[in-house]
């Protein structure tokens, strides 16, 4: 496949971006990295409603961190990328 079209010059080939997929991994670490604060602070239990708690918590702070967590993961994805190209 030809990276331009020969006829009116239109690029045919997309560039490629996977910082969604490093979102995605990010999102899931941080989703799971915030009992490190979340069970000094307010503890986790099995016998009550903590575990749904801690839940809801962690998913607001990682959906108010979606800003930080694009550009850092679009960056990570960059220096992945550019590494393949030495
Ligand atoms: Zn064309």
């Amino acid at each position: 496949m030809n990276e331009y079209c020969p006829h009116c010059g239109q690029k045919l080939i997309g560039e490629t971006n996977n910082g969604p997929g490093i979102n995605y991994a990010l999102t899931t670490i941080l989703l799971f990295l915030n009992i490190l604060w979340y069970y000094p602070i307010f503890g986790l239990s099995y016998l009550d409603n903590s575990i749904f708690y801690f839940l809801a918590a962690s998913v607001t702070v990682v959906i108010l961190l979606q800003p930080v967590l694009m550009r850092l993961s679009r960056s990570i994805y960059l220096y992945i990328l550019l590494a393949f190209q030495e």
